[in-house]
């Protein structure tokens, strides 16, 4: 029987399903093959080319070319889905070839925690807290006024000196110390007043043991009969916490000036780490300078309408970076900023 254009209209269109099947039978990523489908199926295809004849073609003989045509098109997608599953049925199995021992501990998961400073900021909170000390907060932005004239230090103090100061606007700077928090809860409070402020503090400062950005614990009293015995028991108490173990650390007081504050004193604990025999790092002293403390300047309550002679306080300031310094032997302050986690991980 001879071959009918209907006829080899259809076998060429059966032959394409076939050759297709072969052109993405090397092919492992779904891209490719999806490539390949379209050269047969899209407008420009070879399937479309093929049925671009069927116009030529008897009426009559048309619906058995259209069946065929769905044919090859069913015929292609399937080869598609079937390559898919064969290449994802492949990696499983290579997936469960591998050697993997279940019974092996899971790795562990690194978590963080707290950073040092951080953690010595909470304890320092902590000791006071036991006292009676609330936590007090100011804006690290402070006014002139909170930060230096407030505190007794007028217009021409050597402390103001733009060396050590940075000034944000005229009368605007970033605060230098946390004592604006004792001005701003003084006014905000009447006495009897306890509290600590800790906070960030900046200066126009850089070397080993100086940096731009620090923070400072300050603590303040406030009340009627408030003694220098007072501010010496508290210090007292807070060496042997801090720093203490077995307890016997004494503290020290050396005359000094601070603006706001009279009598001033630099403080000084024991050693802890000779116990006062004299060791590298008090440089042989038995004594560790600790920061400044002393009683509120009347000038200072004068500023914020407190009576001095009904009421007198004591404050004291030290250095959360120092403390931390001391109590775990970290040589350059730069090590808490850098965020190297070989040092963070120490602690
Ligand atoms: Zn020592």
């Amino acid at each position: 029987m001879d071959t009918t254009p209907t006829d080899a209209l259809i076998s060429q269109l059966d032959r394409l399903a076939g050759e297709f099947a072969a052109a993405i039978a090397p092919l492992d990523d779904e891209q490719a093959m999806r490539a390949t489908q379209a050269q047969f199926l899209g407008k420009k295809g070879q399937v479309s080319a093929v049925m671009k004849e069927l116009g030529k073609l008897p009426l009559a003989d048309r619906p058995r070319v259209g069946e065929a045509a769905n044919r090859v098109k069913d015929a292609i997608a399937a080869a598609v889905d079937a390559r898919l599953a064969a290449l994802a049925d492949a990696r499983r199995a290579a997936d469960l070839a591998r050697k993997v021992d279940l019974t092996l501990p899971a790795r562990p998961v690194a978590t963080g925690h707290l950073h040092l400073l951080t953690q010595v900021r909470f304890e320092l909170v902590d000791i006071f807290a036991e006292l009676g000390f609330a936590v007090a907060e100011g804006p690290q932005i402070e006014t002139d006024w909170h930060t230096f004239e407030a505190l007794a230090i007028p217009k021409d103090h050597p402390a103001r000196d733009m060396q050590d100061t940075f000034y944000v606007a005229d009368e605007i700077v970033l605060r230098t110390h946390t004592s604006p928090v004792q001005i701003r809860t003084m006014q905000a409070h009447p006495p009897p007043i306890r509290i600590v402020a800790p906070g960030v503090v900046y200066r126009r400062d850089d070397d080993a043991t100086h940096s731009p950005m620090f923070s400072q614990i300050e603590g303040l009293v406030v009340d009627r009969g408030i003694r220098f015995s007072d501010l010496k028991g508290v210090l007292t108490h807070f060496a042997n916490r801090f720093f203490g173990g077995s307890g016997g650390l004494d503290v020290r007081f050396r005359p000094s000036y601070f603006p706001f504050v009279e009598p001033g004193v630099e403080v000084d604990f024991t050693c802890a780490f000779c116990r006062g025999k004299g060791c590298r790092l008090c440089k042989g002293t038995g004594w560790i300078e600790i920061g400044g403390a002393g009683m509120v300047d009347p000038d200072v309550f004068a500023a914020v309408g407190i009576d001095s002679e009904v009421y007198t306080g004591f404050a004291f300031g030290m250095g959360i970076e120092r403390m931390a310094m001391l109590r775990h032997n970290v040589s350059d302050i730069k090590l808490y900023y850098e965020g190297d986690l070989r040092f963070l991980r120490q602690f």
